[in-house]
């Protein structure tokens, strides 16, 4: 029988959100040097959408007909994954928007996501366009994991986070060094030499549920989801792969930066035979027909998707509110309906309960919350961290350490040796909940790399509520 969901699927492809002004400004030339080839030999029809400038990623996706689109990648730093993941949240359908895989190409100076991934495929470690290389190979592989999401609460909005969490030094770091873009990645190396030398101390409250202190609960959509993907026969549900030619994506394995990994072996794998499937469906120069885009067809596509949005708020309209997609859905989605609420998280300025535990002390040189294993391509903050651990990884360094031992603490982070070399200031908690009450003016909270603002906030994690293109 014909399969009647054929022909959708066929229309289905990527969507590369690319900032042209990411990290040195050469975000189009890394992608059309070491990627677009890489797409075209795999058979990954994919779509450009250049951003023009802060929040067009985000009116993108609020709009955007998902149906189309197999994942949507993002060619930037990790501040335009903060956008389209929060423009996702912002849909009326965000409950399945947030399940469209995410892409990750590093283009920008803080490509701490794509250092992360590179780093779960178990590859050795890489930086610059052999990073880039690397995540192109594993986005031609396509096997998509789940994500977990922080949702921040601030006294007026809410946010969700892939990353991290700072206060202190080390979202000084981060703002201070903006204005070092031009130098690439090493600004951040910069901005650290900068602020040890006007070392500050922070003043405020901490709070977090621990690990240990999680009530008993019943199985939660992640305990499920996990227990699933230990079958073989679930696996292919857990991570599909919308790679439409295996064959190509293998010889992209060959490519300089491309690591050998047990997934990307030829052996049949429920994976491969889904690829397989999807092969027969999709006529052999169709894909090259799409890719073969000239520039000016790109830009076509760019133009007539800017024309397609406005500034309204997104309502009950056919793109901000598609009709359910009669594709199977590849992970099936146990989460119930309605709003996502924080259980875990008292309302901001209310009592916590006495599950939480406060920390002593009230004066700070940084507060780190890590959901990743990466803050930036040479920073491996938290070594213990996966995409779907449903743990927030808390660092704080309290005040009293030293200049030298917090270079010698940062200088480690490389290795990911930091918790081992000996700096008692460095406390580390495994949480599923913070909240941070900064009580100095001074200081200023970066979520994901970008300013929120001076708090107070809190933020629970969401276990696998997104879903991550990632080897
Ligand atoms: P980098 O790592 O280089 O900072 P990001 O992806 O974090 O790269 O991008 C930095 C910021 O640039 C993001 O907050 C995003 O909103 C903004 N942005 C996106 N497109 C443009 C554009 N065309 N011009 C200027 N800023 C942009
Ligand atoms: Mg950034």
């Amino acid at each position: 029988l014909p399969d009647p969901a054929a022909n959708l699927r066929e229309a289905q492809r990527l969507m590369v959100l690319l900032n042209p002004q990411s990290g040195r400004g050469q975000a189009m030339q890394l992608f059309t040097a070491h990627v677009q080839n890489m797409l075209i030999e795999a058979g990954v029809p994919y779509t450009l959408v250049i951003t023009d400038r802060r929040n067009h990623a985000r009116e993108v996706v609020r709009k955007a007909d998902l149906r189309q689109w197999d994942a949507l990648v993002i060619m930037s730093g990790d501040g335009l994954l903060f956008e389209v993941i929060n423009g996702l949240m912002e849909r009326e359908d965000w409950r399945e928007a947030v399940r469209t895989p995410l892409g990750i190409l590093p283009g920008g100076s803080g490509n701490a996501l794509a250092a992360s991934v590179h780093h779960y495929s178990q590859a050795p470690p890489a930086w610059g366009e052999e990073l880039l290389l690397s995540c192109g190979f594993l986005l031609c592989k396509g096997l998509v994991s789940p994500l977990d999401l922080v949702s921040v609460q601030l006294p007026s909005r809410r946010l969700f986070s892939f990353l991290s969490l700072a206060w202190g030094f080390v979202a000084d770091v981060d703002l201070d060094s903006e204005r070092y873009r031009t130098v690439g990645a090493v600004r951040f190396l910069l901005g650290t030499l900068l602020r040890l030398a006007s070392l500050r101390v922070y003043r405020g409250r901490l709070a977090f549920l621990p690990l240990e202190a999680e009530p008993e609960a019943p199985p939660t959509p992640r305990t499920a989801r996990r227990w699933a993907r230990a079958r073989p026969t679930d696996h292919a549900q857990e991570r599909p792969s919308f790679c439409s030619n295996p064959a190509s994506a293998l010889r992209c394995g060959s490519a300089p930066s491309a690591s050998p990994s047990p997934s990307a072996s030829p052996s049949p794998s429920p994976n491969n035979n889904r690829s397989e499937r999807r092969r027969g469906r999709v006529p052999s120069n169709r894909n090259a027909k799409t890719n073969n885009q000239t520039d000016n067809q790109t830009n076509q596509q760019t133009d007539h998707q800017n024309q397609n949005h406005t500034h309204a708020p997104p309502g009950p309209s056919p793109a901000s509110n598609p009709a359910p997609n009669p594709t199977p859905s590849p992970a099936p989605d146990p989460a119930p309906r309605g709003p996502l609420l924080d259980p875990l998280l008292p309302p901001l300025g209310r009592p916590l309960p006495d599950s939480w535990r406060r920390v002593e002390q009230q004066d700070f040189v940084l507060v780190l919350a890590m959901f990743q294993s990466h803050l930036s391509e040479e920073l491996w903050a938290a070594p213990g961290a996966a995409p779907d651990d449903g743990l927030i990884h808390l660092f704080y360094v309290g005040a009293g350490v030293s200049r030298a031992a917090l270079l010698r603490l940062f200088l480690a982070m490389e290795r990911g040796a930091h918790l081992e070399c000996g700096v008692p200031h460095l406390v580390y908690e495994r949480v599923r909940a913070l909240r941070l009450e900064p009580l100095s003016p001074q200081g200023t909270i970066t979520v994901d790399g970008e300013l929120v603002g001076p708090g107070p906030l809190q933020a629970q994690v969401h276990p696998g509520l997104a879903r991550l293109v990632c080897g």
